[in-house]
């Protein structure tokens, strides 16, 4: 039974398990979006892995991809050697590229997580340009490594860790619900100024850094997209500075946002792209992509065992080509301004939503508390008792979908690109069930 299996996993795993404290299950089975508890309840999965499953659970051509190579006979794990499988993979996935990034682009392959492939990234710009301070956003999430973790603008996990990577710098993300930084008429205009000034002040100690590394849409810090002219701006202040722009696409990537890639959004390219999650077709495997001016690493500069994982890269290939063949970033495009238009309706018939907002399948609902004053700019203070409590109304109702951002009071919904319209609707019902309740 789940309660069987849940009392075991609390007496034997780790204290710093998190997912399970929140969502109290065990799966037995998974099917598309669905997951089957062990005591046959089933669940819409809207949280699919943190938004690794683009197509769901145990989809047929991740199946397909996984047998193909184990009746082949070819090696399972190669470290960087290479294969048939592997030049396949990186075909598909460089054919998925905007033309002008594919071209000048090179690959590394990292250690199966998208944390060991950020720390590749700071590696490779810190090594390329002999600098060593890099920028990064407030409310970023980059990884639990030390590494990730110092680039991370999340400051909770970061207190109990004192010595962190040292020249870090941390600018204000456009977080438009709470941070007028980067918004509204002047928005950009101040942003960039910022920036610019901060990069032109000698005082400031960052004239020369070796990267600036953002999220197109903040994932872990709730699902908040950045203006298109803001990532202009910032894209512009990096090219006329020479400084690397590191694009964090571990979440975003592969079709997520209603594009291939969330930069695209923006008419912008990286100098280094960095995929994991959904590249690699459910199972661990992450990549970096970079422009090969960059690539002054000695041979040996990011070593790694698990770094020629075939079966990742057989699955990885087939989502790849399946998102592609089947406009699953168009659809992910319109079943996101469907689910935006739908909660928005539901913002209006209750009291505790300040936000509804999103690309593509990445959706945030920032819940708050009327209760209390807004600020300046009308925002109204989070309210993650409330958000925790919805999301377990939902849970009780047969959904899946994780509490984020800053202050714990975003409902987050990554669901698989291949939901069914069907299957939206009914996770709306459930949702907005599931705050009437919460909220009485
Ligand atoms: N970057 C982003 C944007 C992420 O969302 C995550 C994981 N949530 C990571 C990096 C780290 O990936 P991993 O957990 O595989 O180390």
């Amino acid at each position: 039974s789940n309660e069987a299996l849940l009392t075991m996993q609390a007496q034997r795993e780790s204290n710093a398990r998190s997912y399970p404290r929140r969502l109290p299950l065990a799966i037995k089975r998974a099917e598309g979006v669905y997951v089957t508890d062990m005591d046959g309840k089933q669940y819409i999965d809207c949280l699919a892995g943190a938004g690794t499953l683009a197509l769901g659970h145990n989809h047929a051509v991740v199946r397909e991809a996984i047998e193909e190579v184990m009746k082949s006979y070819l090696p399972l794990h190669t470290l960087d050697l290479t294969t048939p499988v592997k030049e396949a993979f990186i075909d598909e996935l460089f054919a998925s590229l905007p033309r002008s990034f594919a071209e000048k682009a090179k690959i590394q392959f990292c250690g199966p997580t998208g944390g060991d492939a950020i720390e590749a990234a700071l590696k490779l710009v810190k090594t390329a340009t002999g600098n060593r301070a890099i920028l990064s956003f407030h409310g970023g999430y980059h990884g639990s490594t030390h590494g990730t973790l110092s680039v991370s603008g999340t400051t909770d996990p970061k207190k109990k860790i004192h010595a962190l990577v040292p020249d870090t710098h941390f600018l204000p993300y456009p977080y438009e619900y709470r941070c007028p930084f980067g918004i509204g008429k002047d928005g950009h205009r101040i942003s960039s100024t910022y920036i610019e000034n901060l990069l032109d002040d000698p005082e400031s100690g960052i004239v020369t850094p070796a990267g600036v590394i953002v999220e197109v849409v903040q994932g872990e810090g709730g699902s908040i997209p950045a203006p298109i002219e803001w990532l202009k701006e910032l894209r512009r202040i990096t090219k006329e500075r020479n400084i690397p722009l590191i694009i964090d696409e571990v979440q975003t990537g592969i079709g997520r946002t209603g594009k291939m890639f969330a930069f695209e959004h923006a008419g912008i390219e990286p100098d280094v792209l960095v995929l994991s999650k959904a590249v690699g077709g459910s199972l661990p495997l992450s990549v970096v992509l970079y422009d090969r001016r960059l690539d002054k690493w000695e041979p040996g500069a990011h070593i790694g065992t698990f770094r020629g994982n075939q079966m990742a890269m057989a699955t990885g290939r087939a989502t790849i080509r399946f998102v592609k063949e089947n406009q699953l970033p168009e659809y992910a495009h319109k079943m996101g301004s469907y689910i935006i238009k739908q909660l928005t309706s539901i913002q209006k018939q209750v009291s505790s939503i300040g936000d509804v907002r999103g690309r593509g399948l990445m959706i945030g609902v920032e819940i708050i508390n009327p209760m209390k004053q807004p600020n300046q700019i009308g925002s109204y203070p989070a309210y993650p008792e409330l958000a925790k409590k919805i999301q377990q109304e939902c849970f009780k109702r047969g959904i899946i979908l994780e509490v984020g951002g800053r202050f714990s009071s975003v409902i987050r919904l990554l669901p698989p690109l291949i939901i069914s319209k069907e299957q939206i609707d009914e996770v709306l019902d459930r949702f907005y069930e599931a705050i009437a309740s919460a909220e009485s």
